[in-house]
C-alpha cells in the first residue's frame, strides 16, 4: 500500500511574514503521519519555514536546484545548500522551468542525479502541453521526459524519486484533468517506470497529480488507483485549502 504524498508549491509567492504564518497554519492542521506532507517555499524563506516546521509532521522542499555542489553559477542554489537550509525534497522539471525558461532534459537529468546523490528526495515533474494532448502525443511526451530525465539513475536514486504528472494545460488554469485522463496517464507513467527500473520499483513509486487541485476535486483524483498524491500550487497558498486537500487524502 503506497502512502499518499501531498506537496505544496508556493512558487514565487509569500513574504517572510506570510510564509511563516502559512507554515504555522499547515503544521497545526497536520497532526500525524497518515499522509506525507511537504511544502516548497521560495528560497529566501527556506530556513525560516524549516525552523517553524521543525518537529512537525510537515517537511520542506526547494523548488529547484543546480546540479553542481558549488561554483560560479550566479543566482543558483546547490542540493547541499537546500539540505543545509533544512530541505528533504526538491522539485525538478516543473513546467514553469521546463517550458517557462526552457530547461532541457539533459540538464534536468543532471539535477536529478546530483540532488539524489546529495541525499535529497526529488519530485520529478512531467507533463504534456495542450497541443501535444490534442495531437495524441501525451504518451510519447511522457515516455521521452521519463527516459531522458531519469536516464542512468542508480537504484538508490530511484528510491528517492516521486513523479508528479502535471499536464501543463491544467497548471494554474483552473482546468483539471478528468479522472480517466489522470488515471490513464498515471498508469502509463508506472508502466514506463517499470520498463526503465523494474516492476518492484514501479509498484513502490509515488505518482502525484498536479494541475488545479483544490479541496473540492481532490477526493475524486486521490481515490484513483495510480494517483498517490498531489502537487498543489494555488491552493497551497492558504492553509485551509491546502489542509482540505491533505485531509481528502486520508
Ligand atoms: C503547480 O504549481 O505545480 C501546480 C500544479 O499549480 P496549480 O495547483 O495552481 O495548478
Amino acid at each position: 500500500m503506497r502512502k499518499k504524498f501531498i506537496a505544496g508549491n508556493w512558487k514565487m509567492y509569500t513574504t517572510a511574514a506570510t510564509a511563516k504564518a502559512l507554515a504555522e497554519g499547515v503544521a497545526k492542521g497536520v497532526a500525524d503521519n497518515a499522509v506525507t506532507v511537504a511544502v516548497c517555499p521560495p528560497f529566501p524563506w527556506l530556513a525560516l519555514v524549516a525552523d517553524v516546521l521543525r518537529g512537525s509532521a510537515v517537511a520542506v522542499g526547494g523548488q529547484n536546484c543546480h546540479y553542481a555542489n558549488e561554483g560560479a553559477y550566479t543566482g543558483d542554489v546547490s542540493p547541499q545548500m537546500l539540505l543545509d537550509a533544512g530541505c528533504k525534497y526538491v522539485l525538478v522539471g516543473h513546467s514553469e522551468r521546463r517550458h517557462g525558461i526552457n530547461e532541457p532534459d539533459l540538464f534536468l537529468n543532471r539535477k536529478v542525479k546530483a540532488a539524489t546523490s546529495a541525499g535529497l528526495n526529488v519530485i520529478f515533474c512531467v507533463g504534456e502541453l495542450l497541443a501535444e494532448r490534442e495531437a495524441k502525443q501525451t504518451e510519447d511526451v511522457l515516455d521521452y521526459q521519463l527516459s531522458a530525465g531519469l536516464a542512468g539513475l542508480s537504484k538508490d536514486a530511484v528510491a528517492k524519486l516521486t513523479i508528479a504528472y502535471e499536464p501543463v494545460w491544467a497548471i494554474g488554469t483552473g482546468k483539471v484533468a478528468k479522472p480517466e485522463e489522470a488515471q490513464e496517464a498515471h498508469a502509463f507513467i508506472r508502466k514506463c517506470f517499470a520498463a526503465q527500473f523494474g516492476e518492484a520499483a514501479a509498484n513502490a513509486l509515488l505518482i502525484q497529480y498536479g494541475g488545479s487541485v483544490k479541496p473540492d476535486n481532490a477526493r475524486e483524483l486521490l481515490k484513483l488507483p495510480d494517483v498517490d498524491g498531489a502537487l498543489v500550487g494555488g491552493a497551497a497558498l492558504k492553509a485551509e485549502s491546502f489542509l482540505g486537500i491533505v485531509h481528502a487524502a486520508v
